[in-house]
C-alpha cells in the first residue's frame, strides 16, 4: 500500500543516470563497434538528463501547475540550492578551463554564455538548465492553465528539436539558418533551459497528478514497460536514421524522447522501494565530478603506463571512470555529511537544538520548560496505522491545532520524511504555517473559512472545505479557481451538506470556479463497535456511498473519499476511502483509557512534557505556599518551584494535590494551586533536589510514567484537549 508514497525506485535510477551521464562523456562501447556505441550513448543515455528534470518537475512543480500556489518560497529554495551547487561546480573546474585556455577569445559575452546557459564545463549545462527551465513553467503557470503550459513547452521543444537532432532540415531554409544562428549566439545549443529542459519538468509534475488520481500505478506496469520499449525502440531506429543522412547538429533531442521519458519514469513510480535519500547526495556528485574523473583516470593510466588498458580500451575506461567517480562521489557525500553533522552538534552544544524564532537563532529549547517529541514513537505509529489501511489507501495525518499540541511544522516534516503527501488542518492559518514551514503536498483546511481569507487559499495551494450548498456558492463567487473537497453531513449534524440533499450536493460540483477533487463525512460514534454504534456508523457509511455513486453515475469520477478518523480506522478499517484522517492515533494516543483497551492498538504516546526545578526551599510548619492559603504546611516541607503553569497547558483542576510530576523518578504532588506560570510541588522525601534540574509533567522517568490519560482523567477531560492546549511558549524539540 506504500508504493505511491515511496520514491525508491526513483532514488535507485538516479545512481543510473548518472552513470549514462558518465557513458555519454567516455563512449564505453568505442572500442568495439562505432554504430552500437551511437545506439547507447547518443540514444538510449539521453534518457538520462531528461530523467533529472522530471525527477524535479514531479516534486516541485504541480502545486504551480495544478495548484495555482502563489508561494513560490518552495522554488525559491530550489534555485538557492542549485545555484550553490553550481557556484561550487564552477569553482572546482575553473582549474580546468583555465588550464585548457578555455575562455581564450572567449570574450565576455563568450563567458556569459557559458556561466548562464552552455555551463562553464561540458556537463555543466545541466544547471542553469533546470534553473531557467523552472522559472520558466513557474512564470507561465501564473497566467495559463496547464493545457496551455504543456502546449507552450512542446512548442518550444519542437523548436529545440530543429536546432538539434534535426538541424539538417532547419539548415535548408535561410530564414530559419538565421534564425537559428541568432539562436546559437545566446546558447550554443537549442538543448538548454527555455527548449528542453520544459517539457521534461511539466511531464514530471503532470505524472505526480496522474499517480495521484487514478492510483492505477502498481496494476499497470506491464503495459507502461511496454510502452518504454517501444517508444526506445522508436528513438533508436529515429536516432540512427537521422544519424546515417547526417542530420543531427547535435544528439539530445528526438521525437520519442518524450514518449520514453513518459513511460520510463512511470515504470520506476511502479517500483516499491523506500526512498533512498542518500543516493540522491551520491548521484549528483557522481554527475558533477566525473569529468574530472576522466581527467584523473587518464592521467593516472599515463603515470603508471597503463594507457593500453585504462584509456584505449573504451569499456575498461568507462568502469574505471564509474568506479572512480563513485569513490569520490561517496567521500564528497559522506564529508558533507559529517560536516552538515559537525555544524548540528556543535549548534546543539551551544544549545541551539531546534527552530528559529523569526530570523533570530533560537533560545535553548529545554530552557523552562518543553515539550519532549520522540521520532521512534511517531515513525511506529505511522506504520502502524499503516498496516491497518487498504490498498491505494493514503495517510492525511490531522495537522490541526499545532498537531494536537505537538508543533505543526516539526510533525509534519518527520511524516514528510517518511513518505507522507497529504495533509488536514482546522483553518487557514494553519495550513499557511505549514506552507510557511517548508511543507509541501496537499493541505486540506478541515473548517469554515471567511471569504476576506479566500485569496490565502490560492497563494498557499490549500484545498477548502465546502461546508455546504450556501458556502460552496460563496466560494465559488469569489471568482478564482480553487481546489476544494466537498463535505457531506451523514448524520454527525456538524459540517458538511445533508447527506440526502443529492442535487444540492451534485450542484457543488458543478461549481465553475471549484475544482472540487474529493468528497468527505465525518462519523461521530466509532469509538466502539458496540451494536447500537456499529449500526449508526455503517449507516453513516452507507449514505454517503450512496452519495458518491450517485455523484458517480453522472459522471463525476475521479474525486478522492475519505470518512474515517483514527477510530473509524481502528474500529470500522472496511468502510474504506482513499484517506483517513488520523489524528490522535497517531500521536501514540487514543481519547481515553477505555478506547484505548477496546482498539488493542499498539500505540506510543510521542509528546513528553518538562520542565526545570526554578527553586528549591523549606516550608515550615504552619507556613502555606502559593495563592490563597491552600496548601499549609502541617510539618516542615521542602518544595519545589517549576516554571510552567495553566498557561502552558497545565490545567489547574490538578491544583492542590490532584495531580503530580515525576522528579528523580519519584511522585512529588502538586501543592496548591497552579498559577499562570508557576506550579509548586511538595518535594519532601526526595532526596537531593536541586534548581536546575527537570521534572517531568508528561512522560517517563525512571520507573514512574505519567501519561496523558492519567492527567485527563484527573482534568476531567480527554486526552486530545490535555495535549492540544499545550502552550504556545513550550519549545517542541526532538529528544535523542
Ligand atoms: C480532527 C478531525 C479528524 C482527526 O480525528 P482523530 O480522532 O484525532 O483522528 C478527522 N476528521 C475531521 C473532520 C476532524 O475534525
Amino acid at each position: 500500500m506504500a508504493e505511491e508514497k515511496q520514491y525508491g525506485g526513483l532514488d535507485y535510477f538516479r545512481m543510473a543516470a548518472a552513470f549514462l551521464v558518465a557513458a555519454i562523456h567516455t563512449s564505453p562501447l568505442a572500442s568495439f563497434s562505432t554504430e552500437a556505441d551511437f545506439v547507447l550513448t547518443r540514444v538510449a543515455a539521453r534518457v538520462a538528463v531528461p530523467f533529472f528534470f522530471m525527477a524535479t518537475g514531479f516534486f516541485l512543480l504541480p502545486q504551480y501547475l495544478f495548484g495555482h500556489s502563489m508561494d513560490n518560497r518552495p522554488l525559491r529554495r530550489l534555485l538557492k540550492k542549485l545555484f550553490l551547487l553550481y557556484g561550487i561546480a564552477i569553482l572546482l573546474y575553473l582549474p580546468v578551463n583555465l588550464y585548457a585556455g578555455q575562455f581564450e577569445g572567449a570574450g565576455i559575452g563568450g563567458v556569459l554564455r557559458m556561466v548562464w546557459m552552455d555551463g562553464t564545463f561540458y556537463h555543466l549545462w545541466y544547471l542553469p538548465a533546470v534553473m531557467w527551465g523552472a522559472v520558466l513553467v513557474r512564470f507561465l503557470s501564473r497566467g495559463l492553465p496547464w493545457t496551455a503550459v504543456t502546449g507552450v513547452s512542446i512548442f518550444l521543444y519542437l523548436i529545440g528539436l530543429f536546432g538539434d537532432s534535426y538541424y539538417g532540415f532547419a539548415e535548408q531554409v535561410p530564414a530559419l539558418r538565421a534564425a537559428y544562428g541568432v539562436l546559437f549566439s545566446i546558447s550554443s545549443y537549442t538543448r538548454n533551459g527555455i527548449f528542453y529542459a520544459p517539457v521534461f519538468l511539466v511531464m514530471g509534475a503532470g505524472i505526480s497528478r496522474l499517480g495521484n488520481q487514478s492510483g492505477i500505478l502498481h496494476v499497470e506496469r506491464a503495459r507502461i514497460a511496454a510502452g518504454f520499449v517501444i517508444s526506445l525502440g522508436l528513438m533508436t531506429a529515429e536516432g540512427l536514421l537521422l544519424h546515417r543522412f547526417g542530420i543531427q547538429r547535435h544528439d539530445s533531442m528526438y521525437i520519442m524522447l518524450p514518449p520514453a521519458m513518459f513511460f520510463l519514469f512511470r515504470l520506476l513510480l511502479t517500483f516499491r522501494a523506500e526512498s533512498a535519500k542518500r543516493l540522491r547526495m551520491i548521484s549528483m556528485w557522481i554527475y558533477l565530478l566525473h569529468p574530472l574523473c576522466i581527467i584523473l583516470v587518464r592521467g593516472g593510466a599515463k603515470a603508471v603506463r597503463m594507457e593500453s588498458l585504462f584509456v584505449e580500451n573504451s569499456l575498461a575506461h568507462y568502469l574505471v571512470v564509474c568506479v572512480v567517480s563513485c569513490f569520490c562521489a561517496c567521500v564528497v557525500a559522506f564529508a558533507g555529511k559529517t560536516v552538515a553533522e559537525r555544524i548540528a552538534s556543535k549548534r546543539k552544544a551551544a544549545g541551539i537544538t531546534g527552530f528559529t524564532v523569526g530570523k533570530q537563532k533560537r533560545r535553548f529549547a529545554e530552557g523552562r520548560a518543553w515539550i519532549e517529541l520522540n521520532r521512534e514513537h511517531l515513525r511506529e505509529n505511522v506504520r502502524m496505522l499503516e498496516s491497518l489501511l487498504s490498498p491505494g489507501q493514503l495517510l492525511m495525518p490531522a495537522m490541526k491545532a499545532n498537531a494536537y499540541g505537538h508543533g505543526a511544522v516539526t510533525v509534519a516534516k518527520e511524516l514528510q520524511n517518511v513518505g507522507i503527501r497529504s495533509f488536514c488542518v482546522a483553518c487557514v492559518a494553519e495550513g499557511v504555517e505549514l506552507r510557511k514551514g517548508g511543507v509541501t503536498g496537499e493541505i486540506l483546511v478541515l473548517g469554515y473559512t471567511h471569504p476576506m481569507d479566500f485569496p490565502l487559499l490560492r497563494k498557499y495551494d490549500l484545498i477548502q472545505t465546502v461546508v455546504d450548498y450556501a458556502y460552496g456558492r460563496l466560494l465559488d463567487s469569489c471568482g478564482k479557481k480553487v481546489r476544494v473537497h466537498v463535505k457531506i453531513d451523514t448524520g454527525m449534524h456538524r459540517l458538511g451538506e445533508r447527506a440526502e440533499k443529492k442535487k444540492e450536493i451534485r450542484r457543488i460540483f458543478r461549481l465553475k470556479n471549484l475544482r472540487a477533487e474529493g468528497l468527505y463525512t465525518h462519523l461521530s460514534a466509532d469509538e466502539t463497535r458496540d451494536p447500537a454504534e456499529r449500526a449508526f456508523t455503517e449507516g453513516q457509511a452507507s449514505l454517503f456511498y450512496e452519495a458518491a455513486g450517485y455523484l458517480n453515475k453522472r459522471g463525476i469520477i475521479e474525486i478522492k473519499t475519505h470518512l474515517l478518523a483514527s477510530y473509524g480506522l481502528l474500529n470500522y478499517p472496511e468502510l474504506g476511502g482513499d484517506y483517513v484522517r488520523a489524528g490522535i492515533a497517531l500521536y501514540g494516543l487514543l481519547s481515553d483509557r477505555q478506547g484505548a483497551e477496546n482498539c488493542k492498538a499498539d500505540l506510543r504516546p510521542v509528546m513528553s512534557v518538562k520542565v526545570r526545578i526554578a527553586v528549591v526551599k523549606d516550608l515550615y510548619q504552619g507556613e502555606s505556599a502559593g495563592y490563597g492559603f491552600s496548601y499549609r504546611a502541617a510539618e516542615d516541607r521542602k518544595i519545589a518551584v517549576l516554571a510552567i503553569g495553566y498557561a502552558d497547558g497545565l490545567p489547574r483542576s490538578l491544583s492542590c494535590g490532584c495531580g503530580r510530576v515525576l522528579i528523580h523518578g519519584k511522585s512529588a504532588p502538586i501543592a496548591g494551586r497552579i498559577c499562570m506560570d508557576q506550579t509548586i510541588v511538595d518535594i519532601t522525601g526526595i532526596e537531593g533536589v536541586k534548581a536546575g534540574e527537570t521534572a517531568t509533567i508528561m512522560g517517563r522517568d525512571g520507573n514512574e510514567e505519567i501519561t496523558a490519560y492519567e492527567i485527563a482523567e484527573k482534568a476531567g477531560t480527554i486526552t486530545n484537549e490535555i495535549v492540544s492546549r499545550m502552550g504556545v511558549r513550550l519549545e517542541r524539540a526532538w529528544g535523542s
